[in-house]
């Protein structure tokens, strides 16, 4: 179902009024964690400003370390739906268990399966029977082959509303917390039909190479771009040393859209 002998035209995934594919390009942005409200406000804010049309934020974290902040759970979804609301932007978070799909559905526009969960079947499953549109993020040492055998798992549920999400895969050097693949862009539209957006917040783990990142990735036809900003890194719950400030992001903004003008 993934594949474009199903499917031969690009796809469109439309999350609440916010269409991703075939030219129209999901700009998503917004912290790691959701957090505090007055923070919440100000960083939707400044992203909305700048063009960003998908607010980000998680509720609950994926965390190297349970004894890490694991997000705000039911109170952060409800935090970030009136956040959402009050912008205009569809929202989107991740879910990291069967058990809170339709939770999470019930107050989020798009569900993100992350990185650390691209092979829980039962969740793929679980989310396939959602109507909600799913942004499916790439594994860490994910083939593209395993990561549309993971889409299909969702399509094959019922659920057509499926964007990719490249973010980088484990290499060898620490100086970037992940690598980059840009190629996975072209490689994953000569396969398929669904939308595929890049995350050079995840792939880089560094503020200074992410806006190169995003226009390479725009460059090779991705479908959006998917970044964390924060207005105060060093406080953040969770991957602050990545996080964009607001400014960063508003000039990476323009750029992006300089850049698009050319297509
Ligand atoms: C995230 O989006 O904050 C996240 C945990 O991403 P990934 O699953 O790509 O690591
Ligand atoms: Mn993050």
């Amino acid at each position: 179902l993934a594949s474009l002998e199903a499917h031969p035209e690009p796809s469109i995934v439309d999350v609440s009024g916010v269409k991703i594919g075939n030219g129209h390009l999901g700009m998503i942005a917004g912290p790691c964690s959701v957090e505090d409200r007055d923070r919440m406000f100000r960083i939707a804010e400044s992203v909305c400003e700048s063009g960003a049309n998908l607010f980000r934020g998680g509720a609950y974290k994926p965390r190297t370390s349970p004894y890490a902040f694991q997000g705000l759970g039911e109170t952060g979804l409800k935090l970030l739906r009136e956040v959402g609301d009050k912008f205009n932007m569809p929202v989107v978070t991740e879910v990291t268990d069967p058990r809170l799909v339709e939770l999470v559905a019930e107050h989020a526009d798009m569900l993100q399966v992350g990185a650390r969960n691209m092979q829980n079947f039962a969740l793929l499953t679980e989310v396939g029977k959602s109507q909600r549109p799913v942004l499916l993020k790439r594994g860490m040492s994910a083939t593209i082959t395993d990561l549309l055998m993971c889409a299909e798992y969702i399509l094959s549920q019922g659920n057509m509303n499926v964007v990719l999400c490249e973010r980088g895969v484990k290499g060898f050097d620490s100086a970037t917390r992940n690598l980059f693949d840009v190629a996975a862009v072209p490689l994953i539209h000569n396969l398929s039909h669904l939308p595929v957006i890049v995350d050079p917040s995840h792939a880089t783990g560094r503020p200074d190479l992410i806006p190169a990142c995003a226009l390479a990735g725009l460059a090779a036809g991705a479908d959006g771009v998917h970044i964390e900003v924060h207005d105060c890194p060093e406080e953040a719950k969770s991957d602050g040393p990545q996080a964009l400030l607001p400014d960063q992001y508003r000039q990476l903004a323009d750029q992006m859209k300089e850049l698009v003008k050319l297509f």
